[in-house]
C-alpha cells in the first residue's frame, strides 16, 4: 500500500519505520527535520498525502489534528483512509472524521497503548472508532504496527475508550500509591503489602505489572529511579482529556476530576515533569495529613 505517515516524534517514527520494513511504500512529513528508515520525506503534509491509499497522523493534540486535516484532507485521492493514531478530545476526533466522509473518504480514529516501547517492537494495541469499511481497511495495518485492535464501534469511540481506560489508570496508580503510603505509616513491610494486595481484592495492573514501590512486584520504572515509562505530564493529557470529554457529555466523575488535580499539582508544582506516573508514591511518602 502507499502510505503517508504524518507526525514522525517519539510514537509515530518507529511506527511507519515498521510500516515500510513490512513493504509497504511510506511517505512521512513533520514539521521538524527528521528522518526515519525506509520512509522518504515530502515537503509538506498534503505533498506526502496525495496519492496516497492510506494517511496516518500521530500528532501531539486536536486543535493541531484539526489544522492538518484542513490540509491534508483537500489532498487525499477519493475512498482512501484517514488513520488518526494521536490521543485527542473526542469532538476533534469526530469532527475530523466527519470532515473526511464529507470529502468522500474513509475514517478512523486509532489511538494506542503500549507507549513508545509498543510503538518500537510493533506490539502497540490499537482501539479504533469508524465504519466497518474503514476499519477494515486500516486492520493490515494495525497488525504491523501493533498486537491487537480493538473496533470500539463509530467515530471517537477509540478516543472514548483510550480516556475511560487511561482515566481508570490514573485513579488506580493515586489509590495503590496511597494506600503503600498509608502502610508504611502502619509499620506494614512493602513486599507483604504486595504479596497481599496482589492475590487479593485490591489488586490491580498498577499493583501487579507496574508496582510504583521499588524492590517489589515486577521490573518497573520505580526501579529506574522513577524514569519513564509513562511520564506524568502524559497522564495528565489523558485525564485532563477525560474530563474535557466528561463536561462535555455531561457524565459525573469525581475520581477522574481529583485524578487530574492531583497529576496537575504533581507536574505543574512537584516536580512531577519528566518522572514517570508512578512517582506518585515519594510524593505520598513525604506528605502527612495537613
Ligand atoms: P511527539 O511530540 O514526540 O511527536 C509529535 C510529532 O508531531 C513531532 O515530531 C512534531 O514535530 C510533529 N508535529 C507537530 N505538529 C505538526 C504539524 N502541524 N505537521 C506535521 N508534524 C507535526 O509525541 P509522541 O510521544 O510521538 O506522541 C504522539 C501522540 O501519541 C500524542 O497524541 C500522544 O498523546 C500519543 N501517545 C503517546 C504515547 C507515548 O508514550 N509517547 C503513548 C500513547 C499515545
Amino acid at each position: 500500500m502507499k502510505i503517508a505517515f504524518i507526525g514522525l516524534g517519539n510514537m509515530g517514527a518507529p511506527m511507519a519505520a515498521n510500516l515500510a520494513r513490512a513493504g509497504h511504500d511510506v511517505t512521512g512529513f513533520d514539521r521538524a527535520e527528521v528522518s526515519v528508515e525506509g520512509v522518504t520525506m515530502a515537503a509538506s503534509g498534503a505533498a506526502a498525502a496525495d496519492g496516497a491509499d492510506v494517511v496516518i497522523t500521530m500528532l501531539p493534540n486536536g486543535q493541531i489534528l484539526r489544522a492538518v486535516a484542513d490540509e491534508i484532507v483537500p489532498a487525499m485521492q477519493s475512498g482512501a483512509v484517514l488513520v488518526d493514531c494521536s490521543t485527542v478530545d473526542v469532538d476533534s476526533a469526530r469532527a475530523v472524521a466527519q470532515q473526511a466522509v464529507d470529502a468522500g473518504l474513509l475514517a478512523v480514529d486509532a489511538p494506542v497503548s503500549g507507549g513508545i516501547g509498543g510503538a518500537s517492537a510493533g506490539t502497540l494495541t490499537f482501539m479504533a472508532g469508524g465504519s466497518d469499511a474503514s476499519f477494515a481497511k486500516a486492520a493490515p495495518l494495525f497488525d504491523i504496527m501493533g498486537q491487537k485492535a480493538v473496533h470500539c464501534g463509530a467515530s471517537g469511540a477509540g478516543q472514548a475508550a483510550k480516556i475511560c481506560n487511561n482515566m481508570i489508570l490514573g485513579v488506580t496508580m493515586i489509590a495503590t500509591c496511597e494506600a503503600f503510603a498509608l502502610a508504611d505509616k502502619l509499620g506494614l513491610d512493602r513486599q507483604k503489602m504486595f504479596d497481599v494486595v496482589s492475590t487479593s481484592s485490591g489488586y490491580s495492573w498498577t499493583m501487579n505489572a507496574y508496582c510504583p514501590a521499588p524492590g517489589v512486584g515486577p521490573q518497573s520504572p520505580a526501579d529506574n529511579d522513577y524514569q519513564p515509562g509513562f511520564a506524568a505530564e502524559l497522564m495528565l493529557k489523558d485525564l485532563r482529556l477525560s474530563q474535557q470529554a466528561a463536561d462535555s457529555a455531561d457524565a459525573d466523575t469525581p475520581m477522574g476530576q481529583a485524578a487530574t488535580a492531583l497529576y496537575e499539582q504533581f507536574v505543574e508544582q512537584e516536580n512531577g515533569l519528566g518522572r514517570d506516573f508512578s512517582a506518585m508514591l515519594p510524593r505520598f511518602e513525604k506528605r502527612g495529613r495537613g
